[in-house]
C-alpha cells in the first residue's frame, strides 16, 4: 500500500482537467503578471474580463443558447479556485456569475437574450446592489425606492460595498417598489450603466485587502428604468430571486476559502523546506511539521466537505443550510490556517511582496460578506 494517495476529486474528469490547464495558463501568463499594477491601481481593468470573455472563462456554466460555455459548476469551481490557490482576488467573477444566475434563473427571455451573452464576453461585467449605508445584514431596511412613473421607474437610492462596482455595466439593484408591503414589496431593477443619467459611481472604497478588486459606492438620482428592466417582469419578487440562488452564491466563496488554503498550505511546505535556521529546513522544526500536518488535515476535512457540496449542487440537492455550513466553516479555518502559515515564514510573511501576506488580510473579508458568519449560523441554527 502507498503511504500516501493523492486525493482524487470526485467531479473531476479529463474534460475537467484540460478547462484547469487552459484556466492555469491564463492566470499565470496573464493575471498574475498584471496583478500588481491592478492592485495600485485599485482595479483589474476592462481588459482582462473581455479576455477572460473570449477564453470563454466567463458564465461558463450558462447554456450556449445565452452566449455561455454550456458547462457546469465545476467549471465555475475551477476558475474560482484556481484564483485563490494564487492568492489573484481581483477579478469577482463569483459576483459576475452570480448576476448571471439571477438573469438565467429569474429573467424574462428577452431579458437572457439581452445581457447574458454580454456577459460571457466579458462587455458587460456584472455587480449585485444590495447593501446601503444603513442597511447591511437587516436587507428589508433598504431604502432604495423605485417609483413607477408610467413606461418607466424612476429610481433612487445609495448603495454600497459593490463588488465589481467601479467596472461594472450592469448592476441588479435590489429596492423597494412599495415600502408599506416589507419583503413582499422588494424588487430588483437591472441597470445598464453606460450613459446612464442620474446614475453615478462614488469613491472606489479603500479597503484593507484585496486591494485589486473594486469595491464601490453606486448612487442612483431618479434614475429613468423602463418597466421591461423589472429582473422577471413582476414586481415584489426580489427576495424570492435573492433567496432562491443562496446555496449557489455561498459555494462560491466556500471554493475561493478551500482555494486559498490549499495554496497557502502549498506555499508554506515550498517555503519552510527552502528557508534555513540554526543549520536546518524551518520544515525540519517538530513544530513546523507538526502545524503543517494539522493544516494538511483540515485543509483535507474541508475539500471533502466542499466537494460533497460541489456534487449536491450539480445534482440540484444542495440547500441554504448545508451551503450556508460551507460558507461559516471554511472561511472561519480560511482565517486560521492562513494566519498560521503566515507565522512560518516570519517577518517575510508580513510583507505584501509575499503572496501569503495578501492571503492573510485578503481572507478577513470572507467572514463578512455574502452574508457574515454570524448570519450564517442563524440560518443554520433555525433548521436544528
Ligand atoms: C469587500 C466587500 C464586498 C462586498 N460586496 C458586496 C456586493 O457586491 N453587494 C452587496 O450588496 N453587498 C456587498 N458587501 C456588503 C456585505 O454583504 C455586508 O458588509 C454584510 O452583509 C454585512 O453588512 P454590514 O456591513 O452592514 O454589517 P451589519 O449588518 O451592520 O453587521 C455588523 C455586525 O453585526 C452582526 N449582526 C447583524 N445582524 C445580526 C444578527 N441577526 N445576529 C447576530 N449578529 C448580527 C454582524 O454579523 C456583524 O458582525 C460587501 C462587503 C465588503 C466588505
Amino acid at each position: 500500500m502507498r503511504q500516501s494517495q493523492p486525493y482524487e476529486c470526485p467531479w473531476a474528469d479529463e474534460e475537467i482537467e484540460l478547462f484547469r490547464d487552459m484556466v492555469t495558463r491564463f492566470l499565470d501568463t496573464e493575471m498574475a503578471p498584471a496583478d500588481e499594477a491592478a492592485r495600485k491601481r485599485g482595479h483589474v481593468g476592462h481588459e482582462i474580463w473581455r479576455r477572460a470573455g473570449e477564453l470563454n472563462l466567463l458564465c461558463s456554466d450558462i447554456p450556449e443558447e445565452y452566449g455561455g460555455a454550456g458547462g457546469d459548476f465545476r467549471h465555475e469551481a475551477v476558475f474560482l479556485e484556481e484564483m485563490a490557490r494564487r492568492g489573484l482576488t481581483g477579478m469577482n467573477t463569483g459576483v459576475h456569475s452570480i448576476v448571471a444566475h439571477y438573469l438565467l434563473n429569474h429573467g424574462t427571455a428577452e431579458q437572457r437574450e439581452r445581457y447574458l451573452p454580454r456577459m460571457a464576453r466579458g462587455e458587460l461585467v456584472g455587480a449585485i446592489a444590495m447593501s446601503e449605508p444603513d442597511a447591511g445584514s437587516d436587507l428589508q431596511a433598504i431604502r432604495s425606492r423605485a417609483v413607477a412613473d408610467g413606461d418607466h421607474y424612476r429610481l433612487s437610492g445609495a448603495k454600497t460595498w459593490i463588488s465589481n462596482g467601479y467596472l461594472a455595466g450592469l448592476v441588479l439593484v435590489v429596492c423597494k417598489t412599495d415600502p408599506s408591503a416589507g419583503a413582499k414589496g422588494t424588487s430588483i431593477l437591472i441597470a445598464e450603466t453606460e450613459g446612464l443619467d442620474g446614475y453615478r459611481v462614488g469613491r472606489v472604497l479603500d479597503k484593507i485587502g484585496m486591494k485589486a478588486q473594486d469595491t464601490s459606492e453606486l448612487f442612483f438620482d431618479e434614475v429613468e428604468l423602463h418597466r421591461d428592466q423589472l429582473l422577471g417582469g413582476e414586481e415584489g419578487k426580489g427576495f424570492y430571486q435573492l433567496m432562491g440562488d443562496l446555496p449557489y452564491e455561498r459555494l462560491i466563496i466556500s471554493v475561493n476559502a478551500v482555494g486559498a488554503i490549499e495554496g497557502a498550505l502549498a506555499a508554506t511546505i515550498d517555503y519552510t523546506k527552502e528557508r534555513r535556521a540554526f543549520g536546518q529546513s524551518v520544515f525540519d522544526f517538530q513544530n513546523s511539521k507538526f502545524k503543517l500536518a494539522e493544516i494538511a488535515t483540515q485543509a483535507r476535512v474541508a475539500r471533502t466537505y466542499l466537494d460533497r457540496c460541489i456534487q449536491d449542487l450539480l445534482d440540484e440537492k444542495l440547500d441554504t443550510v448545508g451551503a450556508s455550513m460551507a460558507k461559516m466553516w471554511t472561511t472561519d479555518l480560511q482565517n486560521r490556517v492562513i494566519d498560521e502559515c503566515l507565522q512560518l515564514f516570519g517577518g517575510y510573511g508580513y510583507t505584501n511582496e509575499y503572496m501569503i501576506g495578501r492571503m492573510y488580510i485578503d481572507a478577513r473579508v470572507q467572514r463578512i460578506y455574502g452574508g457574515t458568519n454570524e448570519i450564517m449560523k442563524e440560518v443554520i441554527s433555525r433548521s436544528l
